[in-house]
């Protein structure tokens, strides 16, 4: 166990001190002053003269305050440290972790483009995908997340410009093979973007070909449950320009009040992100042993489909998992199960300092037949609770299971 727990958090210790340094304009200030950046809300900036606010104008890509819609120096602040948690040189801040989805597919698809879409994607970028970007004249293929590169190549058309990712599913967990996405994209003239939201910190998009990294910082950045937002980031100036441009051109931003709440959650991501990824696991197991649970979908688990690349490509694991119970116990047994949880919340989200559960089975679609586990399954966000508490409160789950299954 030692060495499991040392697998899944050892991002995490790496990332701390440019969690508590990264993006802050000064560490040891000229002056006096409060640690923290104040929150600087705003929409006219003021300049001495016509000359400096043209001047200031032609600063659009530098982070620089310009106008209120274009990013206040909170927001700034917030985008230096998320570029660098992602490795990347240039962060855009937008309103939530889905604008983070939708933004760089309107900004880098034109109509009669093609895009291929991982069929574990998030289930609100599918919908943006089937209707908006239809609606644009973009087509969508999806392709099974662990398609191999010949398959891929297979779906591949002259117009198709994006290739997508989503690494694991945050429903059934499915490690894609990043770097062979890279390549069968690049080699197709496709650029490839990658909603890394359970990968914060942990996978590093811009070492594994990825173009675009996408992050919910609503999740775990924010870790309060109390922050819509998200971020989009590149490791190219290019590409930042359209990226950029796409966002001035929309009106993305994120409002300052939540840009000053995620850095204060940033702050102390990396403690909670180890106990939370340390907690995830103990439950993980103990539920592995169960006799209910056909499989647990944990990435660090040898049965989570595209375990391999999580090996290869991961310094951890957070705490958001999968379970699959046995093929003959009703979903009806299982959400009576959940119904009893008191420990876990029913709700949408994760990634906050709480617990959480969400069955899977009825709340996810799939275009390819066979893509989803085959017992009732659900998931579960291990938050900052004692894990023995979670353990007994999920044992007295599985024995209102037993009974609605026995009854
Ligand atoms: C939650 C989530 C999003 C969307 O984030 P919001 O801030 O809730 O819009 C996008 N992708 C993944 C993988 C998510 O879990």
């Amino acid at each position: 166990m030692e060495n499991a727990i040392s697998q899944v958090t050892s991002g995490w210790r790496r990332l701390s001190s440019l969690l508590v340094q990264g993006g802050r304009p000064e560490i040891v200030p000229t002056e006096g002053g409060f640690v923290n950046a104040p929150v600087s809300r705003g929409s006219t900036v003021l300049f001495p003269s016509l000359a400096a606010m043209k001047a200031q104008g032609q600063r659009s890509h530098e982070h620089e305050l310009i106008y209120g819609a274009m990013g206040t120096p909170v927001q700034h602040e917030l985008e230096r440290v998320i570029a660098q948690i992602e490795g990347g040189s240039h962060s855009q801040v937008v309103s939530s972790g889905l604008a983070a989805c939708t933004l760089p597919l309107l900004a880098f698809l034109n109509t009669g483009d093609h895009l291929l879409l991982p069929d574990s994607v998030y289930g609100p970028t599918r919908r943006f995908a089937d209707t908006m970007l239809a609606r644009l004249g973009i087509e969508t293929t999806y392709y099974p997340p662990l398609a191999d590169a010949g398959t891929l190549e297979g779906l591949m058309r002259e117009r198709t410009r994006v290739v997508f990712a989503e690494s694991p599913g945050s429903h059934t967990f499915e490690v894609q093979d990043v770097p062979m996405l890279s390549r069968v994209a690049h080699a197709h003239g496709a650029i490839l973007m990658l909603d890394n939201t359970w990968g914060i910190g942990i996978f590093r998009p811009f070492l594994h070909g990825v173009d675009i990294s996408i992050q919910a910082l609503t999740k775990y950045p924010a870790g309060h449950s109390d922050v819509i937002a998200g971020a989009v980031t590149v490791d190219d100036e290019t590409l930042w320009r359209t990226l950029r441009d796409s966002a001035i051109q929309i009106g993305q931003l994120a409002g300052a009040d939540e840009c000053w709440l995620t850095l204060r959650g940033l702050r102390s991501m990396a403690v909670r992100l180890e106990r939370q990824a340390e907690s995830a696991l103990v439950v993980a197991h103990w539920l592995r042993g169960r006799p209910e649970v056909a499989r647990v979908l944990h990435p660090a688990f040898d049965e989570c489909p595209g375990h391999a690349f999580w090996l290869r490509d991961f310094e951890g694991a957070s705490s958001l998992f999968g379970v699959e119970l046995r093929s003959d116990i009703s979903v009806a047994a299982m959400q009576d199960m959940i119904d009893a949880l008191a420990m876990f919340g029913i709700g949408a989200s994760w990634g906050g300092y709480e617990s959480l559960v969400l069955p899977t089975t009825g709340g996810v679609r799939r275009s390819i037949p066979g893509g989803m586990p085959e017992g009732p399954s659900f998931r579960l966000h291990i938050g900052l609770e004692n894990p023995d508490d979670l353990i007994a409160d999920l044992e007295g789950g599985l024995e209102v299971l037993r009974a609605s299954s026995a009854g």
